[in-house]
């Protein structure tokens, strides 16, 4: 593959490295960036650096480079991947998923699209009518959820701000027959506030500068987003007002493609305007104190009547769930009690956001519908087989840092997780498909060194005393470490930071911060967040990874009775509990779920199933946000362990969005903190290289007699035999069923020497 390259690109697999240090990491990364070569393979794991300009890497010819090839036959890409990931799919009948992971903008989404673009340009060749519309919605739906789902950031200026995951299924003959999108935690807390250079939700900018005059007038909007409280805040309204409207019509064409009915989308767009007048609703504590509406006033009237028009509900129940709210008074009486100005301003912006994310889910639901397998029958057309692809928030570390960026870290620990988990296993299942049969070594020569897993403060690692391995099997799957039985092999230690516990930091029942805001989230009576913390720190004042100014007192960094610490796998993260425990409640007055349901536009109505119930029914306490979301992130690391998996690490070369500038301390910090150097230690400790038998021959046969033009030995794993014992090679290798594992890398160094003096 570095032939197609050309000379002085560097490696294209970190694990031919001479030396795993992180200074060769770094220079042979610098080194490919510089060369216009951003992907580099570790194994089949894929580290990408956004290049930030227009590579010409992509389209239909390149795909049709890649297609059907091996993994190693051309250049590391994302393609490659997506074609290993659809092979394993195709060929094993295997689940597979694609997990791309990586901070804001470091080009995990745009990866993400040419996977999708890849899988919809090699499916379907007989252009079966069901097939080709499953992959039109499946790419219009990207196009779709960026709207509603993504902002500008000031570190990306098309940011994702929620997670997704999207499963496609696939029939025997491997073509795309449905798919079915998850998302995650979309940050709802962004239609009411932005920050300085960033933007709302792209779709409120959309419908502002891209709709016709006419439809704004319906809307009763004016185009200029600073004339609304939601779209004024931050900068970033320069864009021009034309791509504005490309987006804006490229997105409703998405929507009629995808099958929303016109109805539907005018519902939309009528509640992004309701949303908008809501922002612009302001209240006044006056004098007089009518038995309706108590001494609270809204300062100007019309917005409320436009509010009550777009959402097709009456004005006086819009007026009323915005200036007081019902409460049941024991047993099934009612009371209406009235808001103060701040109780007021704080449930309309409760609505806004939960409106936006009713609206944003009911966008992802009816995606969902129009994906589903349509008349599938698992009897007749055979087992679907998935491949998943998770395109997921990365670490997120900001000046301050809230509930937000707990999850979100959170979530990335529990990736990190499964990322260690799923390279050991990945080894083993390896081995054991090809049949290897592990090589004793002279227990003389390695008296102590066994394949084994073991951890120790913290630190996990492959390779350690036979005595120890026993004792750790079951951390790392069992059968793995059984199947190998006691068979010796010289292996290095590779140590690598084992995050679980952090994990269990988290999400550890009664103890765990998780469970500690939930207990403070249902205590009756006023709670506040500092309690909160108080309770975290008598929890947790020994943890290695946690940390506060209580617990210690010369941390200025921290504030009193405000912020925690967590040592976090990617750096240490200083959370302010302000907030935690209103983010984690969640909650919306019923009396707005029961406006909404009652509305007359349908699709509105279908947003809101719990407004059904009346106040006095609504005892049982609803899920908090935090346990929701560690519950959709414990089924989604099941999932994803179920299947096989792919990685792409993205890396983000600058934090200024410029091209060809590789900041190399702003790079070192991400390859440390994602495991890249013990990725390549672990691939490294077992075989270094693994090349299916015909490919081997292809590149190496003309270094050898007995192979070059053609072999006459009976089998491809035969002629690689005679090859390695020429070259004295042969006990540095194992031979697979179908492909010759290469254990160090001076091997894979002396066979290309000998080809190097051939060519
Ligand atoms: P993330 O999803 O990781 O936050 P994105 O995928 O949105 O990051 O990428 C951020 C920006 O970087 C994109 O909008 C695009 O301008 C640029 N970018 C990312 N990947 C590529 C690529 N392969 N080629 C060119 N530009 C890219
Ligand atoms: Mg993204």
């Amino acid at each position: 593959m570095e032939d197609e390259e050309g000379p002085d690109c560097g490696k294209a697999d970190f694990v031919l490295l001479d030396q795993v240090t992180m200074e060769d990491f770094m220079e042979n990364l610098k080194l490919r960036f510089e060369k216009g070569r951003i992907y580099t393979y570790i194994g089949e794991v894929l580290v990408s650096v956004n290049p930030y300009q227009e590579l010409p890497l992509y389209g239909p010819e390149a795909i049709a480079r890649y297609q059907g090839r091996e993994l190693y036959e051309r250049p590391p890409h994302l393609y490659a991947v997506a074609n290993a990931a659809y092979r394993a799919m195709k060929r094993r009948s295997r689940d597979t998923c694609i997990v791309i992971s990586g901070e804001s903008g470091a080009g995990k989404t745009e990866a993400s699209k040419h996977i999708m673009q890849y899988i919809a340009a090699v499916t379907n060749p007989s252009q079966r009518a069901e097939v080709e519309r499953v992959k039109d919605v499946l790419l219009k739906s990207t196009c779709v959820l960026e709207a509603f789902g993504n902002a500008r950031t000031n570190r990306n200026h098309n940011s994702s701000r929620f997670g997704k995951y999207m499963d496609i299924n696939f029939d025997f003959k491997g073509d795309p027959v449905g798919g079915h999108i998850h998302s995650y935690l979309l940050e709802k807390s962004r239609v009411l506030k932005q920050h300085v250079g960033e933007r709302n939700f792209h779709a409120f900018y959309q419908l502002l500068r891209g709709s016709e005059d006419e439809m704004l007038r319906e809307l009763h909007l004016q185009r200029n987003p600073a004339l609304y409280n939601f779209t004024r805040q931050g900068a970033g309204l320069s864009a021009l007002e034309t791509d504005e409207k490309s987006h804006h019509q490229a997105v409703t064409e998405a929507m009629r493609v995808i099958g929303f009915s016109p109805e539907e989308v005018g519902s939309v767009h009528r509640i992004l305007a309701a949303i908008l007048h809501l922002g612009n609703i302001e209240f006044v504590e006056t004098e007089e104190d009518t038995l309706e509406q108590g001494s609270l006033a809204v300062t100007e009237e019309v917005l409320v009547d436009h509010v009550a028009e777009l959402t097709a509900t009456p004005r006086e129940l819009v007026l009323r769930c915005l200036l007081a709210r019902t409460v049941a008074s024991g047993g099934r009486e009612v009371i209406e009690k009235g808001h103060t100005a701040a109780e007021a301003s704080y449930a309309r912006d409760a609505c806004a956001k939960a409106v936006y994310q009713r609206l944003f889910e009911w966008v992802v639901d009816r995606i969902n519908g129009v994906m589903e397998p349509r008349g599938r029958d698992p009897r007749r057309d055979g087992k679907d087989t998935v491949i998943g692809v998770l395109d997921i928030y990365g670490f997120e570390v900001f000046p301050v840092n809230s509930f937000e960026q707990f999850c979100i870290n959170y979530c990335n620990e529990k990736l990190q997780q499964l990322f260690i988990q799923l390279i050991l296993k990945q080894e083993q299942e390896e081995y054991e498909r090809e049949g290897i049969t592990w090589q004793s070594v002279s227990a003389r020569a390695h008296p102590t060194r066994l394949w084994a897993v073991r951890e120790r403060a913290g630190k996990q690692t492959c390779g350690g005393r036979p005595g120890r391995a026993g004792a750790q099997q079951g951390r790392c799957g069992r059968g793995w470490l059984a199947g190998l039985g006691s068979c010796l092999l010289a292996l290095p230690q590779v140590e690598y930071f084992n995050n679980a516990t952090i994990v269990e930091l988290v999400e550890r029942p009664h103890r765990g911060i998780l469970a500690v805001l939930d207990e403070a989230c249902s205590t009756a009576g006023p709670i506040t967040d500092r309690i909160f913390l108080q309770t975290l720190d008598t929890h947790h004042r020994h943890h290695p990874h946690y940390t506060s100014r209580q617990l210690c007192p010369t941390d200025k960094t921290m504030e009193f009775g405000r912020d925690f610490r967590i040592k976090h796998y990617a750096g240490d993260v200083t959370y302010s509990v302000e907030g935690f425990i209103d983010k984690n409640r969640d909650s919306l007055f019923q009396d707005f779920k029961r406006l909404l349901y009652n509305s007359t536009d349908p699709t509105l109505k279908a947003m809101w199933p719990d407004g059904q119930q009346d106040i006095t029914e609504v005892t049982k306490r609803p899920l908090t946000a935090g346990t929701l979301f560690k519950n959709s992130m414990v089924a989604l690391v099941e999932n994803l362990a179920s299947k096989e998996p792919f990685y792409i690490r993205c890396i983000k070369p600058n934090e200024d969005k410029v091209a060809a500038r590789l900041d190399e301390g702003h790079c070192r910090h991400q390859v440390a903190y994602l495991g890249l150097l013990e990725n390549v230690r672990v691939r490294r400790a077992g075989f270094a290289s693994r090349q299916p038998y015909p490919r081997f021959l292809l590149r190496y046969k003309m270094t050898c007699e007995y192979t070059w033009p053609n072999h006459l030995l009976g089998s491809d794993k035969a002629a690689v035999g005679a090859l390695l014992e020429q070259h004295g090679l042969q006990g540095d290798v194992a031979f697979g069923h179908s492909k010759l594992f290469i254990r160090s890398p001076q091997t894979l160094v002396t066979l290309e020497q000998g080809r190097a003096r051939l060519i």
